[in-house]
């Protein structure tokens, strides 16, 4: 039984791949969110026309421009939705937005590791720093009613290495995945007093720009998985690394 519910909810990188399908699954749901902030780098841009559409076809899903490295943009981002939320709290943050570049042990390079990092674990940091007050619960240590999922990858996970490192080396991809569990880690437990729970989730290997057409998962089905493990998240799950199954992912 969830200990939360889902009336407002924040996405990151929601313009296009997981993220889109994201805010497309919530304007769908049976009792659909009251406001779904729809985040985007570039919202006037080719690749978030889709969003825009559907931002004009459904009232609440409102789109907002948020860059997760820019701490400018991301200051700018929590003000509107402060505004939007007009005294209310935001019951949900997504930290979706995310990078891979396909580096090998002798092709990485610390200019591509420190950019794959500020995207990947930097700007669910500061997203996460930035809407905590929002997502507080003041005085309620023990009823968790708000939560943060971050969408890491099964690339992250150290046991796995052995497995996939041939076929994926993506060096920088996965130091970042395990240091985003890690931040994940550390929000589960420093935000427990705060009724706030962190999740890391392995959305599978999905049909995405970021994922490839040979993908054996489709975003559907993955943010399908996923939404049922959101929406029964409770205070045990929290802190964990889990796959788009809810099965448990050794670090
Ligand atoms: P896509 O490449 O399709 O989409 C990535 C999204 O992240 C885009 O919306 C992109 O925006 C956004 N983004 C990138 N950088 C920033 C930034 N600085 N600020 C805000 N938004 C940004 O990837 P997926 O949808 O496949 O991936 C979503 C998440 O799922 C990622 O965290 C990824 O690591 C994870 N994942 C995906 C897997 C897969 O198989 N697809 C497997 C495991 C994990 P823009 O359009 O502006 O570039």
């Amino acid at each position: 039984m969830s200990e939360f519910k889902i009336n407002t909810v924040l996405v990151t990188g929601s313009n296009r791949g997981l993220g889109f399908e994201f805010v497309q699954q919530f304007v769908n749901r049976e009792n659909p969110p009251e406001t779904i902030f729809a985040t985007c780098r570039d919202p006037e841009g080719a690749r978030s026309q889709e969003l825009k559409k559907l931002s004009e076809k459904h009232g609440n899903v409102i789109v907002i421009q948020l860059d997760a490295t820019d701490s400018a943009s991301i200051n700018a981002a929590v003000k509107q939705v402060e505004k939007h939320l007009n005294g209310k709290n935001l019951d949900l943050l997504i930290n979706n937005a995310g990078v891979l570049n396909p580096q090998s042990l002798e092709t990485q390079t610390a200019e591509d590791m420190l950019q794959v990092y500020n995207i990947n674990v930097v700007g669910p940091m500061l997203v996460t720093q930035a809407f905590h007050h929002l997502l507080k619960r003041p005085g309620e240590e023990s009823k968790a009613k708000s939560a943060i999922v971050h969408i890491s990858a099964l690339l992250g996970s150290m046991q796995e290495v052995p497995k996939l490192f041939s076929h994926f080396p993506v060096i920088s991809y996965r130091c970042s995945k395990a240091a985003l569990n890690m931040l994940s880690c550390c929000h589960a437990v420093g935000y427990k007093q705060d009724g706030i729970l962190s999740i890391a989730i392995h959305p599978g290997w999905v049909q995405t720009d970021m994922g490839g057409s040979q993908a054996p998962l489709t975003k559907e089905e993955s943010v399908g998985e996923m939404m049922k493990i959101i929406s029964s998240l409770n205070e045990t799950q929290s802190g964990t690394f889990v796959d788009h199954t809810g099965k448990l992912i050794p670090w």
